[in-house]
């Protein structure tokens, strides 16, 4: 019999990695042989909208895996699923084919996903005692330090709102650092493994889906060495960010021009390094103390864990508010706003030419680095539901369709709409006071001088402006504000 572990998405790595290690540790103990799957999905990609960007790093993490394992004797085999209703039948049909008995996995908190492993876990046990023969399937928590669900207020629901659920975690990771201890890489196969499992060593990585491909291998290798592959250019960003910038992290986060933040998003939500790694090294730089609240670690510090704490509420809330991740947002209310279908208005919008520069900025960095500093997605989402009153679900999936980092959970929370409008003006002035950011990503505004950078169109002279050949704002914000904000009232209102 043979124990297999099927990497997800989510866990592309072997180290610390929770269901592979115990897959392992099964192997070793039975001595059976270990072989690890991933089930390749073209109509997945299409369906969530995953961007070239992020399908190409999926593909090339698991490239490195390969050949990782291959130097312990497991194989990494590659299976093909042409649509969403294959997926099991594929799983389940490999697992009987070849005398699997044990399945291990980390689990994946969105609802598609959920029903998926339902079904492999029906198919495990009904056939249980019987032909064909049954399996064994064990799910883990990997993704965070606290099992989502299990963060709850004193009546035993779960816990949503942030400052309660990141007092709760803080206490919990001081009162027991053992949550962030970190499992083993698998161990070697048996002898003898290698030639059982011959036929699954050099299973071919799979090739993106035509749509899913760069539009040129220039763009490819752009894209690659702005963000490396594989869990050692993980560590070292980790690294490197952690001596060099995490000091001033609570100073510089919000400031774009600075690019003070550690651009481990990327990593994090595909698993190439996982949570208890980073805080591990986390505790290091301070001193060996899981204390990382405020009282307990330095500004930068306690500041920096506390987005990874945002990380983990918001898988979380996917798990327990499921409509999160059906196209709905958390409050219902604001389902029933009717959207504005202003074409021109989104198009300004994704082209980054709607004659605001931190929005434009911030639109044709997301483009160019298929990533974008938080404040300017705060801003940019802020804008397209605001402003320009556009289904803010357009503004996610366009993320989605761009963004090296898309991960599910972070996205949908972070487009959740709300009542704050974000100043595009005063933002900027307070975040990228010396106007870095909006000369470096809109060259149009290069030549301009001093404040006027902000808001060229209201604090230059008639002819200054057209000399640019920059746009004038398409829509007046303070005019745009008050209107969304009475939409937004009288649409909720009886909701
Ligand atoms: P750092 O500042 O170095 O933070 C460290 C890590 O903490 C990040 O890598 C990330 O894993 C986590 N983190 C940081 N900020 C947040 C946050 N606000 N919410 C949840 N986790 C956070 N993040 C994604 O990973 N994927 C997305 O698809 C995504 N979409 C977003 C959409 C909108 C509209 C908004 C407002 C935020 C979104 N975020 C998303 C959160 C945040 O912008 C990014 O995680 C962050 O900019 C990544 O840069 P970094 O790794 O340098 O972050």
């Amino acid at each position: 019999r043979t124990v297999l572990h099927w990497f997800r998405s989510k866990d592309l790595r072997i180290h610390d990695n929770r269901a592979l290690n115990a897959a392992s540790t099964l192997a070793k103990e039975s001595k059976a042989p270990l072989l690890c799957a991933y089930l390749n999905c073209p109509a997945e990609f299409r369906n969530h909208g995953t961007s070239p960007a992020r399908t190409d790093f999926i593909l090339e993490n698991l490239r490195l895996i390969r050949s990782e394992l291959e130097n312990l004797d497991i194989p990494l085999v590659f299976l093909e699923a042409n649509n969403r209703a294959d997926l099991v039948p594929t799983i389940v049909r490999f697992v009987r084919d070849n005398s699997i008995s044990h399945v291990f996995a980390n689990y994946e908190y969105e609802i598609d996903e959920l029903r998926r492993d339902v079904k492999v876990l029906k198919e495990a046990n009904n056939a249980q005692g019987s032909r064909p023969a049954g399996f064994h399937v064990s799910l883990h928590h990997d993704q965070t330090v606290m099992e989502p669900g299990s963060m709850l207020t004193g009546s035993g629901t779960a816990m949503k709102i942030f400052t309660p659920y990141h007092k709760a975690w803080l206490a919990r990771v001081k009162a027991d650092p053992s949550l962030l201890d970190s499992v083993h890489p698998p161990a070697k196969n048996l002898p003898g493994a290698k030639k059982s499992l011959q036929s699954f060593f050099n299973s071919p990585v799979p090739t993106p889906p035509k749509e899913k491909e760069f539009s040129g291998e220039k763009e490819k290798s752009r894209i690659r060495a702005l963000w490396p592959a594989g869990h050692a250019a993980a560590m070292q960003r980790l690294n490197e960010f952690l001596s060099d910038k995490l000091v001033d992290y609570a100073v510089t986060r919000s400031n774009p021009a600075k690019d003070s933040t550690s651009r481990l998003s990327a990593y994090l939500s595909a698993g190439v390094i996982s949570v208890r790694e980073v805080l591990i090294e986390v505790r290091k730089h301070n001193g060996g103390s899981a204390d990382f609240s405020s009282m307990g670690a330095d500004a930068g510090l306690s500041g920096w864990v506390r987005e990874l704490v945002f990380r983990e509420l918001y898988r979380q809330t996917t798990l327990t508010t499921p409509h999160t991740v059906m196209n709905l947002p958390q409050n219902l209310k604001f389902d029933f706003v009717q959207w504005e279908d202003d074409e021109e208005g989104y198009d300004r919008w994704e082209k980054g030419t709607l004659g605001v520069p931190f929005i434009d900025a911030g639109m044709r960095q997301i483009k160019a680095e298929a990533y974008m500093h938080n404040r300017l997605r705060m801003n940019v989402s802020s804008y397209l539901y605001c402003n320009l009153l556009v289904d803010y679900r357009r503004g996610e999936r366009y993320f989605a369709e761009t963004l090296i980092d898309w991960d599910l959970s972070n996205n949908t929370q972070g487009w959740e709409p709300s009542y704050t409008v974000f100043n595009p003006i005063s933002q900027a002035e307070k975040n990228d006071p010396d106007g870095e950011y909006i000369r470096k990503w809109v060259p149009e505004l290069r030549s301009v001088k001093g404040k006027a950078v902000f808001d060229p169109f209201h604090r230059l002279d008639k002819d200054e402006f057209e000399k640019l050949g920059y746009p004038k704002p398409y829509v007046d914000w303070h005019e745009t504000k008050q209107r969304a904000l009475e939409r937004f009232k009288s649409d909720m209102k009886d909701a």
